[in-house]
This record gives C-alpha cells, sequence and structure tokens, in this order.
C-alpha cells in the first residue's frame, strides 16, 4: 500500500524529495498547495511532470471519507463522522465561536482508559490513528465549510478532545501537530492547539519535551482519589497528586495556562465541598478551569447537575480566584458534546 502523503511533515518530505534527487522548490509547492490552499485535486502550481509523476506514484492523496454530517439546528455545531480505509469510523466535531470555528479531533479508533462517564470509553480501543487520518479529519472539515458554508472555512483552534487518548498515541498527534503548526501548512498558532489527556504520565512527559507551547487540559473531575478511581480507571496507575506534581514543574511559555477539566455529575462531585477540594488543590497555579455539566448518553449511569449547583460550584471556586468558565453544552441535539462520541452509531 502506497504511503499517505498527509503523513509526512515538511522534514520528511524534503528528505523524499532530497533522497529522489528532485527539485528543493517542489517541498514548498506542495505543502502549499495541500495545506495552505487545501485543494483536492492533483498541484497545478509551478512544478515539472516529473516531480508530479514521482509523488502521484508512490504516494496517496486520499483522505478519510465523510460518511454523514449532522448539523445542529441549535447552533451551527456540525459533527462529521468519517470512514477509514478499514472501514472503521471515528467522529470530528466543529464548534462554532464568533464566525470561526475550533474543530474537535479524535485521535484513536475507540479508547483504552474506560472513563466511567465517557460514551467512546464503551467501544475499547480499536486502534490508533495514523497521522494523515488526523491531518485529514481537519482538512476535510475545511473543505466542508468551503463548499456548504462558503466564507466561514475559518478553523482557528484545534482540541485534541475527540475519540481517543491523545497522549496514548502520542507520535501520529505530534506529527500532525507539526504539520498544523508548519508556517508552509495550515500555520496554525502554536498557542490555539491543545492536547486534553486523562493524564498518562507516559505520554504528558514526551508533551512537555517534544511539543513545547502547545497547550494542555487536564480531565481533572474529582480531587478525591476513590472517586477519581471511579470516572478515570488510569488513576490507579497515574494518581493525581504525580500528575498535578508532574505538570507543576513543567516550564511554560508566557500567557500559558493549563486547563483542568471538571465534569459535573449530579450527586456526585458537584457539592460545594468538591470545589473547596478542587479550588485548594489548584489555587496558585496558572490554571483555568473548565467545567463542564455532564452530558447524557444512552445508558449512561450518570444525571447531568442542576444549573444552581454549576452555579454554586462556580462561585466556590471565584473564591479561590481561579478562573472558572462554564462549557455550554454545543450540539448536544445531535449527540456531539463531549463524551458523547461513540462512532459505533
Ligand atoms: N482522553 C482525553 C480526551 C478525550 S475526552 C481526555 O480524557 O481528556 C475530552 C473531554 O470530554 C474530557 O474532559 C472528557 O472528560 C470530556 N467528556 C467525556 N465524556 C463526557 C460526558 N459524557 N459529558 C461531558 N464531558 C465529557
Amino acid at each position: 500500500m502506497k504511503q499517505s502523503f498527509y503523513d509526512l511533515n515538511y522534514s520528511d518530505l524534503e528528505a523524499v524529495i532530497n533522497q529522489n534527487n528532485l527539485n528543493p522548490s517542489v517541498a514548498a509547492i506542495l505543502f502549499n498547495w495541500h495545506y495552505k490552499k487545501k485543494e483536492s485535486i492533483q498541484c497545478r502550481d509551478n512544478i515539472s511532470k516529473s516531480s508530479l509523476d514521482f509523488f502521484e506514484h508512490q504516494f496517496d492523496f486520499s483522505l478519510p471519507e465523510i460518511d454523514l454530517v449532522h448539523e445542529s439546528s441549535k447552533d451551527r455545531t456540525v459533527k462529521f463522522l468519517f470512514k477509514l480505509k478499514d472501514n472503521h469510523k471515528v467522529e470530528t466535531v466543529l464548534i462554532p465561536f464568533n464566525n470561526k470555528y475550533s474543530i474537535c479531533l479524535s485521535s484513536q479508533v475507540g479508547c483504552a482508559m474506560n472513563c466511567s462517564f465517557c460514551f467512546t470509553g464503551e467501544q475499547g480501543l480499536k486502534r490508533n490513528l495514523t497521522t494523515s487520518e488526523i491531518v485529514g479529519q481537519f482538512l476535510q472539515a475545511w473543505r466542508w465549510l468551503a463548499s456548504n458554508r462558503p466564507g466561514e472555512e475559518r478553523i482557528l483552534n484545534i482540541v485534541f478532545m475527540g475519540q481517543g487518548e491523545p497522549l496514548h498515541n502520542f507520535d501520529a498527534v505530534k506529527k500532525a501537530c507539526e504539520i498544523f503548526l508548519s508556517q508552509r501548512g495550515t500555520s496554525i498558532g502554536v498557542q490555539k492547539i491543545t492536547i486534553s489527556t486523562a493524564g498518562y504520565i507516559p505520554g504528558l512527559k514526551r508533551w512537555s519535551q517534544e511539543t513545547p507551547g502547545v497547550n494542555l487540559a487536564l480531565s481533572l473531575h474529582s480531587p478525591f482519589t476513590e472517586k477519581r478511581n471511579e470516572l478515570i480507571p488510569i488513576n490507579k496507575k497515574y494518581p493525581l497528586d504525580e500528575v498535578l506534581s508532574y505538570i507543576d514543574q513543567i516550564p511554560l511559555q508566557k500567557k500559558q495556562f493549563i486547563t483542568y477539566e471538571y465534569i459535573l455529575i449530579k450527586g456526585f462531585n458537584d457539592s460545594p465541598d468538591d470545589a473547596k477540594k478542587l479550588g485548594a488543590l489548584l489555587a496558585g497555579k496558572r490554571a483555568y478551569i473548565n467545567l463542564i455539566p455532564f452530558n447524557p448518553f444512552p445508558g449512561s449511569r450518570y444525571e447531568s447537575p442542576d444549573l444552581d449547583e454549576v452555579e454554586n460550584f462556580k462561585a466556590v471556586l471565584d473564591e479561590f480566584r481561579i478562573p472558572t468558565l462554564i462549557r455550554g453544552a454545543k450540539g448536544d441535539d445531535v449527540l456531539a458534546a463531549c463524551g458523547q462520541l461513540n462512532s459505533k452509531n
């Protein structure tokens, strides 16, 4: 099987060109064509026929196919179901904000973390996505916007909060980030990419060393060991205090913060005591808290919190002077909200 062109970062592409004695300018031309212009047809820029033939013969330019598109009637959120070459399916969500979009990318088919509040976890891990399957979600969503909402094809934020544990598939995620960040590629700002993790320490180490400036979100969900063990089973292997002390000693760039995500579940972790303990744990850190009211899914064992409890929870955190955002459940009418992604459906 041919290698995918979209598995190559810029230096990989330069190496291919060098090894095959092609004109060095071809690297910039191809990156520009496929990532800046995001063209789906063969390159027609200033490139020799022999170089074009070489790439046509050696590389695969296909992308994951769009299998289904759900558009939210409430808020312009779009959920894509992509079909991969081996017929596995993954989901990607475009979330609108001020005429721009954030894209929520999947990094694995299914997930090994098995978090008790997450729909994706029920599938178990099927396999890692390749770089081209990650980059492909972005390119296909962009092209969909260009043809269906012309003028709106502005995807300025990338969050790895779709299916999978991105730090569990670090090589492919890292290379996708390199392509997104490349000035010759999509040229996304480093502070506009966020990797979200359940707290997988070996991956955290690689994140801090190999993707400097890329933001981190930690799914925290409870400051109490027993409760966090129930919600996020890998807490037993990589306990929260170890994860936090590892994160604390990572030098952050100017204006860089760590996002701590906290799902609020009715009667489980939404009391003022939970909030106080969370506040005490994070006070003084370069932290943002994202409060995420639990999104139910078919068969889920938890319930969404009452709005009053959500407001009270935030009020306690405000006393600790930690910036806190209550995340609205965008796209919940198409089951595209966090944790509702499960491509079995
Ligand atoms: N494995 C990574 C990324 C995927 S989950 C991680 O754990 O961070 C991305 C975000 O969606 C996490 O904060 C996760 O906890 C949240 N989420 C998952 N299921 C949810 C649900 N049912 N309701 C609300 N948020 C959910």
